[in-house]
């Protein structure tokens, strides 16, 4: 065993607004910049939809992030080295600008430089990268909440698409806030040919070293959630370093500290690093969800407190993973989910399912809405179709999604019944919960303090990489 840290978020869907502050923060911190236009390392998704850039989840047609090969083991779905070198100048599987979007901006000098007419002066808008006036056909958020109706090109809608569209009056949304998942297994760090990507190994954030990045761009390709972008300006590779300056400082992310909705959870977790590969090559998709939480060790068991300290995991951090709300979300209370693990990436930002309103779900389907216990029946009536969160969050399996589901009702149904001072019912037994696991969900759900849903310990930058050189130390500048 070589016990290793992470920083994990965890996000909790059912309380996004979709506001894009954090979206818009990021912005402001990172990539407001020439270049960069064009680039969100946080964006905001209204699912269903097709996303930014479109349809990134559309593997067959990116080939990103990894496979199994005849014997089992893990391979890239792009194709190993002789196809890099094969297709070093002219990678189909590149999402090209139009992907994205064409960033633009508007002729704002034009409101008060305009003469005096009869009608107010209007704006026009032009393109950030040709500066000529442009017909905006497609934006980063198109398809917020739905505009323009149900996207039928959903890659994750799979057979409930006719479905859907017959039952448009009764359409369901959800936001799912994305940034790059700092994942355990990246395949954007295995298809650099420069070695310009690393993993930290003190904190497990993902970056590009700028000096060594040649600009071959396999990375954007190879990440499957499109999470690495190219600046056309320096030639060079950009993605979310996790805000690692303020992090080092023991603060969350900015995305996290301006979250409206107060969604987000950064805690520590510690894994062990020599059972990634086996993890990542589970062989049925179904069964990523139970390996990632296997990886995932107990900080408060002493045999791997005591390999934690041997392997150079600083006190504070592993007193910070005794604390953790990711790792209570994501293995204690079961939960939350990771996104998209059939692409075997091992993903560390994990998400807790969006429950729409069951109360008229269980009214509609004729059950006693008094009797708060009565509420389970209705998660085959949800809004939000079950199969639709378990294709996005658990390879499609059904059962991750609905113990998590369960738990999440029950802790509602638990906490209902305390407040109207009815005792007893069977929503824990139901939900698998305990009165004790329910006041811990209802704390870091519903009142989420700071202190407790950022638990973020001082950078040791000091000790890093002399702890493990045998592992890839990281370069002593850290680039983005
Ligand atoms: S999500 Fe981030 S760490 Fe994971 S493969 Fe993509 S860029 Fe790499
Ligand atoms: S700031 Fe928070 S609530 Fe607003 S869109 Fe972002 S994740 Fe959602």
């Amino acid at each position: 065993m070589a016990v290793h840290a992470q920083l994990m978020m965890v996000m909790a869907l059912d309380k996004c607004i979709g506001c894009h502050t954090c979206s818009v923060t990021c912005k402001q911190t990172w990539t407001n910049r020439d270049g960069a236009e064009y680039m969100w390392w946080n964006n905001v998704e209204t699912r269903p939809g097709t996303g930014y850039p479109r349809r990134w989840e559309d593997q067959e047609r990116w080939q990103g992030g990894w496979t199994l090969d005849r014997g089992g083991r893990l391979a890239l779905r792009a194709g190993g080295r002789v196809k890099k070198l094969v297709t070093i100048f002219g990678n189909l599987d590149m999402p090209v600008i139009d992907d994205y979007y064409e960033p633009w901006t508007y002729d704002y000098e034009h409101l008060v430089t305009a003469p005096a007419q009869a009608a107010p002066p209007t704006v026009t808008p032009r393109s950030q990268l040709t500066g000529r006036p442009i017909d905006l056909r497609w934006g980063p958020n198109w398809d917020d909440d739905l505009a323009g109706g149900l996207q039928p090109d959903d890659p994750a809608l799979g057979e409930l698409e006719a479905e859907m569209v017959r039952r448009y009056e009764q359409v369901f949304m959800f936001y799912l806030p994305r940034i790059c998942n700092h994942c355990l297994n990246p395949s954007c760090v295995a298809s650099c040919p420069s070695g310009a990507l690393y993993k930290r190994a003190e904190d497990g954030v993902v970056l590009v070293d700028q000096d060594k990045c040649r600009g071959w761009r396999f990375c954007v390709s190879g990440c499957p959630y499109k999470k690495v972008y190219f600046n056309h300006l320096t030639g060079k590779a950009e993605k979310c370093v996790f805000c690692y300056p303020v992090t080092e400082d023991g603060r969350p992310t900015v995305c996290s500290q301006t979250c409206v909705g107060r969604i987000r959870a950064i805690g520590v977790v510690l894994y062990d690093l020599d059972a990634v590969t086996e993890a990542a090559q589970t062989a049925r998709p179904e069964d990523l969800v139970e390996a990632m939480r296997g990886l995932l060790l107990d900080p408060h068991d002493p045999q791997v407190a005591a390999a934690a300290e041997r392997d150079g995991v600083p006190h504070e951090w592993l007193a910070a993973a005794r604390r953790s709300p990711a790792y209570a979300l994501a293995k204690d209370l079961r939960v939350a989910l990771p996104l998209h693990p059939e692409y075997r990436t091992l993903p560390m930002v994990w998400y807790v399912p969006p429950l729409s309103p069951a109360l008229d779900a269980l009214t509609a389907a004729g059950y006693d809405a008094d009797d708060p216990d009565e509420v389970f029946p209705t998660l085959d009536d949800l809004r939000i179709p079950r199969r639709y969160v378990a294709n996005v969050l658990s390879a499609g399996d059904l059962a991750p999604v609905d113990e998590s589901m369960r738990r999440l009702l029950a802790m509602r149904v638990m906490m209902r019944r305390r407040r109207i001072g009815q005792a007893g019912g069977r929503a824990g037994a139901e939900g698998g919960l305990s009165h004790a696991d329910a006041d811990r969900l209802f704390r870091l759900l519903a009142l989420a303090p700071y202190d407790e849903r950022y638990v973020v310990p001082r950078s040791r930058r000091e000790q890093a990489g002399v702890r493990d050189p045998g592992r890839g130390a990281p370069p002593p500048e850290a680039g983005t």
